[in-house]
């Protein structure tokens, strides 16, 4: 079964996964929503279905291994790999870039699908496909949950995400919730202060 994107928000909401505030985004830039999709993917149900909308668009190409990267993308790339009986590594960061760690490897011409739970301006996303590039595996597609760009962010593959949404993002120096003098919180983690 399929959740529709009206299902999955609703998921969002019923889990606490979708918070309102004023957020430090992994791209950098601020914003007033923020989906916390660990908040939904801690209930396996929901992780299986919303998941399972992922590896159903991609069910009839021919994948080899699902990459992600850490640690948002972890969980996505684990389930939509389960579902379609592939292998499943993960790209994590050392020094400020993604890389391939824990004797993770691909190889030349080898059919990889990106996963990743939520994409504002696809910065991780573009590190994997670099990493995918360079091992010389051919990258057959971009799955994720949420595309906060609403469909801007084009990553030059077939993508898919599970729900789209214009959620709004300010750069540091324009964000009107900064000037309002509102706490920025960096989800996941402490408070930190501007
Ligand atoms: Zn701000």
């Amino acid at each position: 079964m399929s959740l529709s994107e009206k299902e999955i928000l609703e998921v969002f909401q019923k889990t606490g996964a979708l918070l309102k505030g004023h957020f430090l985004l992994t791209s950098g830039r601020h914003s007033n929503i923020y989906f916390q999709c660990a908040k939904v993917l801690q209930y396996t149900k929901y992780c299986s279905m919303i998941c399972g909308n992922i590896a159903k668009n991609f069910k009839s190409i021919k994948i080899d291994t699902i990459i992600s990267p850490a640690i948002g993308g972890i969980i996505v790339g684990q389930e939509v790999a389960r579902q379609l009986n592939k292998r499943s590594i993960f790209a994590e960061r050392e020094d400020k870039t993604l890389s391939l760690r824990r004797g993770f490897s691909l190889e030349e011409g080898e059919r990889v699908l990106i996963c990743e739970d939520v994409v504002t301006t696809g910065g991780s996303v573009f590190e994997v496909i670099d990493i995918v590039k360079s091992s010389g595996a051919e990258i057959v597609g971009i799955g994720f949950i949420v595309d906060r760009s609403n469909g801007k962010v084009n990553f030059g593959f077939s993508q898919f995400s599970t729900i789209k949404m214009d959620a709004i993002s300010f750069v540091p120096d324009e964000c009107p919730l900064c000037k309002e003098g509102i706490e920025l919180v960096k989800p996941g983690s402490r408070k930190i202060s501007k």
